[in-house]
């Protein structure tokens, strides 16, 4: 019998853990590579310091159960169903619930290093090589036996050479670098004019209650320019994120004036995350950035590497597709190596195979900004949108939000999602040319009723 082939792996984070996992699940020997030290090994306090929770929906359940069943359901366990939006209006004292779903489907809230850390844990019963404070700095033999070198923890190189490897290291990826460095891959990296926060809600001091606004919802406010969400976390707090442009927020000068800006615009909030809690924020949590970032082809000519999750497609975290997306990747990256004799062909499909899909997805999100900060506000969207549901309702299967069909329906790739919402938008807008011109009929024949009647 032939040894297995060996695959390294670059970036341990979500999509980089569960493409070991599959990796290794069809007998491959796969070696991880990630630049962190290992969390198991890092104060508990410190992680948190940019602790995210995030919304993992069907397609990346579908994916965690196509590589484990049980881990699926481990993470199910561990996630807080969020049915819908709730909108917070500028007194703060009006809440508005907007489903997700038509049938009460739900987004769930899980944090990112639980999800993180029970992927690493998987790795380690299946005795996965993880080597963490390994950063790549340098790839050769990129479509041969790719070599990766990489540095630790001590400032030394090491070398390790591969059948195969996998770039999942981020948006900022050194693998796509190096690979780009040997192959012609297209590649844009676009800035969107934004920044995030994140804020801390704590839990609800009453231990009846837990949480201080209802858990089941995806918390917004939505003010057109600036927006902060809220999602819940399992002990009763939340993790909410404040996104502005950052002029807005390079105009806040102090912590004082964060705290009057909030009470104009976020007076609830303000009550929630407590006065003192957010001049803390002001003063020290970070701002990050957001950007989109497009690369192609994902693999190398000869299908040897290849890149992966927000390596290959950073998108905006507006339709919180991102991570959902990257799990996707795995598991249509597996379905491909399912149906060929080796890896390079399989590596070789897959670009052509996935890229309207993933053009679209990042086009989804960056619009789905306006549709949060602003449009769930609007008395036409709100109108168009329900007649979205009820025809949903109505022609079940036949008529499908889109909405629904990004985030609950995993069969349904996204680039065709935005062509079947962009028929029924035709078919809606035909619908209303309808009703108007029947309206307006309707008026010119009263018209000339009534002048007839004059006339007799
Ligand atoms: P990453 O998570 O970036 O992991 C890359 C890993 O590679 C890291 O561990 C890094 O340390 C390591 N690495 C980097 N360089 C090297 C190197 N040279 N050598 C070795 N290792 C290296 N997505 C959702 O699906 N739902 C959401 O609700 C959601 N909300 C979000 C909210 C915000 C504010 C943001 C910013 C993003 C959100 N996302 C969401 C997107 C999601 O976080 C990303 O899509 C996801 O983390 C991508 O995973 P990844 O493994 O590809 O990359």
């Amino acid at each position: 019998m032939s040894a297995p082939e060996a695959i390294g792996i670059v970036g341990a984070g979500l999509v980089g853990c569960l493409a070991a996992l599959a990796f290794a699940a069809k007998g491959y020997e796969v070696t991880l590579f990630e630049a962190r030290p290992d969390p198991a090994t890092v104060d508990a306090g410190q992680r948190n310091l940019r602790s995210i929770n995030l919304a993992v929906s069907n397609r990346g359940l579908r994916a965690l159960k196509y590589v484990d069943e049980d881990l699926a359901t481990l993470v199910l366990e561990h996630v807080i169903p969020m049915k819908g939006r709730m909108i917070h209006d500028i007194t703060g004292l009006k809440q508005e619930s907007q489903l997700y779903g038509l049938n009460g489907e739900c987004i769930n809230s899980i944090d990112r290093s639980f999800l993180n850390d029970i992927l690493l844990d998987e790795l380690k019963k299946r005795n996965v090589k993880v080597h963490f404070q390994h950063k790549l700095v340098r790839m050769t033999n990129v479509d041969a036996k790719p070599t990766l070198e990489t540095i630790n923890a001590a400032g030394e190189i090491e070398k390790y050479v591969f059948d195969y490897a996998v770039g999942s290291d981020g948006a900022h990826s050194q693998f796509r670098y190096q690979m780009q460095k040997h192959m012609r891959m297209n590649f844009t990296q676009e800035y969107i004019d934004m920044q995030y926060m994140e804020l801390y809600i704590p839990p609800d001091p009453n231990p009846q209650t837990k949480f201080s606004i209802d858990p089941n919802h995806l918390h917004i406010w939505p003010r057109h320019d600036f927006m902060l969400i809220a999602l819940a976390n399992g002990d009763g707090s939340f993790t909410s994120t404040f996104f502005s442009p950052w002029s807005l927020i390079e105009s806040i000068k102090s912590s004082k004036e964060f705290v009057e800006f909030f009470r104009r615009n976020f007076p609830d909030a303000l009550g929630l995350i407590g006065e003192q809690a957010l001049k803390e924020a002001y003063e020290s949590n970070p701002r990050g950035s957001l950007m989109q970032v497009s690369a192609y082809p994902y693999n190398s000519p000869k299908g040897k590497t290849i890149i992966i999750g927000d390596a290959a497609h950073s998108m905006v975290p507006f339709y919180g597709q991102g991570m959902n997306c990257g799990f996707e990747d795995v598991r249509v990256l597996m379905e491909l190596v399912d149906t060929h004799k080796g890896l390079s062909q399989a590596f070789i499909e897959y670009s052509p195979a996935r890229k309207a899909d993933l053009d679209a997805i990042c086009k989804l999100a960056l619009a789905n900004y306006h549709e949060m900060s602003s449009n769930v506000t609007n008395v036409w969207y709100l109108a168009k949108k329900k007649l979205d549901y009820t025809l949903g309702k109505w022609f079940k299967n036949k008529w499908l939000p889109l909405y629904t069909m990004v985030s609950f329906r995993d069969d349904i790739p996204y680039s065709r999602a935005i062509e079947i919402e962009q028929s029924q938008a035709r078919t809606v807008s035909n619908l209303q040319i309808g009703i108007f011109t029947s309206i307006v009929l309707y008026g010119v024949f009263q018209v000339v009723r009534s002048y007839d009647k004059i006339r007799s």
